[in-house]
C-alpha cells in the first residue's frame, strides 16, 4: 500500500465524489432522482481501487447545522445525521478522515481517504493539494455525484493542476441532463477523457 512516505509505488488515484445517503437515496435531503442506481457501480470501483492498491479519495459534504451552502441548497449532509454517511457498500475497511480545516498531513497508510468539505468545491479543503503531492498522484479516475456540481469541481480542478483526468460515465449522476451534457463537453474540450467502468476493469 502506498503511503505518504513511499509515494512512488502508484500514481493513479480514484476519486469518489459525494456518494452520500442524502444525495443517493430517495429519502435523502438532496436526492437526485435515480441516483441510487449507480451505487453498485460506485462500490465496484471503490473496491477495484483497493485491489489495485490505488488510493481512493472519497469526498464528503460534512456541514455544520448552519452552512453557507444552505443559502442556496436545502440543508443536507449535516455531521451526525444518517444522510451525511456513505452507503456501507462504498466504504473500505481501511480508511482515514481528513477534515476541511488545515492540518499537518499524517502518514497515509489507509486505502480510503475520506476528504471532508463544507463547500461544493473539494479544493476548498486546504489539505487536498498537499495530499495529492504527498501521494505523487498524476492520474485521476473520477466518479460520483452530482455531475454538473461537485463532480465538475473535481474533474476540472484536477485538470487545472496538470493531472490526467478520466471520468467514468456510468458512475456519475446529475440533476439536469442538459447541464451534465454541457459539463462533459467542456471537460473533453479541456483534455479530459471519458470511459466506462467496464473499460477500467479491463485496464
Ligand atoms: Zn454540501
Amino acid at each position: 500500500m502506498p503511503t505518504a512516505s513511499n509515494p512512488a509505488r502508484t500514481t493513479h488515484a480514484f476519486f469518489d465524489i459525494d456518494t452520500q445517503i442524502d444525495f443517493l437515496f430517495p429519502a435523502g435531503a438532496l436526492y437526485a432522482r435515480g441516483a441510487e442506481q449507480i451505487i453498485p457501480t460506485i462500490a465496484t470501483l471503490n473496491h477495484l481501487a483497493a485491489r489495485r492498491g490505488c488510493p481512493l479519495i472519497s469526498t464528503t459534504c460534512a456541514h455544520p447545522e448552519v452552512a453557507e451552502e444552505f443559502k442556496v441548497w436545502p440543508p443536507h449532509c449535516i455531521v451526525g445525521t444518517l444522510g451525511q454517511t456513505k452507503p456501507a457498500s462504498t466504504l473500505l475497511d481501511s480508511r482515514i478522515t481528513i477534515p476541511y480545516t488545515a492540518i499537518a498531513l499524517p502518514g497515509i497508510a489507509a486505502q480510503q481517504i475520506i476528504l471532508e468539505k463544507n463547500e461544493l468545491d473539494l479544493f476548498t479543503n486546504p489539505n487536498l493539494i498537499p495530499l495529492l503531492d504527498a501521494l505523487n498522484i498524476t492520474d485521476c479516475t473520477v466518479y460520483g455525484v452530482l455531475t454538473e456540481y461537485c463532480v465538475q469541481h473535481a474533474a476540472m480542478g484536477l485538470l487545472s493542476t496538470g493531472r490526467r483526468v478520466r471520468l467514468v460515465t456510468d458512475a456519475i449522476h446529475h440533476l439536469s441532463a442538459i447541464a451534465a451534457e454541457e459539463m462533459l463537453t467542456a471537460f473533453k474540450a479541456r483534455g479530459g477523457e471519458l470511459l466506462t467502468t467496464a473499460a477500467i476493469a479491463m485496464d
